[in-house]
């Protein structure tokens, strides 16, 4: 007997192996980083990232050296690449630790100039060809390639860009790459060529093969998800998030559920409490409008969703009690609903849906080897 609360996270380990030889059979032999940022999107990175070495990808980002660091302490041997900010205080740790550090400010050359650490510090230059977030503008990456190209202990180990639209809009995707291709041409002139280039994300994988270069960088495929507002079938959804009924009750005509008194019964109704809310990631704009599967059918949110408990409709469904299963994202009969369901719903996407769910919410795990699909 476990004694945690009945709401949980399953992981098929089947499917992201499968996934990921879908993926194989993409990019052929180019070099895979596979992101396992925010937890692995809600999936659990230690043990999605030691399936992923298992399986022979060549490296893994994160967003954070924190997160880089919670990998290599679980056993995680693969490069990492950080994907966002680290300190300068922190890039002798990064450097001991086999943690490549990303360039995204000209203005950051200093610190590289002021490192001292006693490992190499492995380097990758994140252009700005259209992204606009972070990033050195291309005119400018030449000259800090140059720089960096002259420090002893400092790498230029990789230079990539990220894409704005490969998911919605491939001709801006194409100006991005061109910018890219350009900036990789000025640098081929004065004789440099970075180890490892790469762009493509998740989207561009699936559509735009001509941008994989050396490595390529999926995060939302390998659990299952589309990148796009369609869904995709190539690849199988990782993640299920169940819980189990807490509470029956029958009401009758005109009572309030929940806070703010926003659902009044207009008949007699059987409702039943699943310890879920927004504080493990049920989104509370589900309130009144979402919905959940019990005993293969789908049940109504009723009311608001609360931190965290939640209210349904089981009106009319055949005999419930505590205990029986409610599924929120996953399949019960021949029923399914996705996370893109539910962020379609709600106005977003299915990356926030899956990232969101909480700490709180234990991730179960089911062997790569008990998977009958793979
Ligand atoms: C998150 C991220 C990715 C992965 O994006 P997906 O759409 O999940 O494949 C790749 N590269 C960078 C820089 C990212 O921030």
């Amino acid at each position: 007997m476990d004694f945690i609360r009945p709401a949980w996270v399953e992981i098929d380990l089947g499917k992201l192996k499968y996934n990921f030889l879908q993926l194989r059979k993409l990019v052929g032999d180019r070099k895979i980083i596979g992101v396992v940022k925010a937890d692995a999107y809600g999936h659990g990175a230690e043990r999605v990232s030691l399936l992923l070495e298992k399986l022979g990808v060549y490296a893994l980002a994160t967003a954070s050296l924190e997160e880089a660091l919670v990998l290599r302490k679980h056993g995680v041997s693969v490069p990492i690449l950080v994907l966002g900010y680290v300190y300068p205080e922190a890039l002798p740790i990064a450097a001991k630790n086999n943690v490549c550090v990303t360039l995204f400010d000209k203005d950051f050359v200093k610190r590289l100039k002021e490192y001292k650490g006693e490992q190499t510090l492995n380097v990758h230059i994140n252009v700005d060809t259209g992204m606009g977030r972070i990033g050195i503008m291309p005119k400018e990456a030449v000259e800090t390639s140059k720089i960096i190209m002259q420090l002893p202990k400092v790498r230029l180990h990789g230079l990539y860009t990220h894409f704005s639209t490969a998911d919605s809009d491939l001709s801006f995707a194409k100006h991005q790459l061109t910018n890219f291709q350009n900036l990789l041409e000025q640098l081929r002139e004065i004789g440099i060529r970075p180890p490892v280039i790469h762009s493509a994300n998740s989207a561009a994988i699936i559509n735009f093969k001509e941008s994989y270069f050396d490595a390529v960088r999926p995060g939302i495929i390998l659990y299952g998800l589309s990148p796009f507002d369609y869904p995709i079938d190539t690849f199988k959804p990782v993640m299920s998030f169940k819980a189990r009924i807490v509470y029956v009750k029958k009401v009758k005509p005109g009572r309030s559920i929940s806070y703010g008194r926003t659902f009044i019964s207009e008949k007699e109704m059987t409702l039943a409490t699943i310890p879920v809310g927004y504080a493990d990631g049920l989104p509370r704009a589900l309130s009144n409008i979402g919905e959940v599967l019990v005993k293969g059918r789908r049940a109504k949110i009723v009311g608001r969703v609360t931190m965290d408990q939640t209210v349904i409709d089981v009106t009319d469904f055949p005999y419930i009690h505590p205990g029986n299963e409610v599924v929120i994202i996953g399949k019960q009969g021949n029923e399914e609903i996705n996370a893109m369901d539910i962020a379609k719903k709600i106005g977003t996407i299915n990356y926030e849906i899956v990232s969101r769910i909480g700490k709180r919410v234990k991730r179960i795990f089911k062997e790569e080897e008990d998977g009958e699909e793979v």
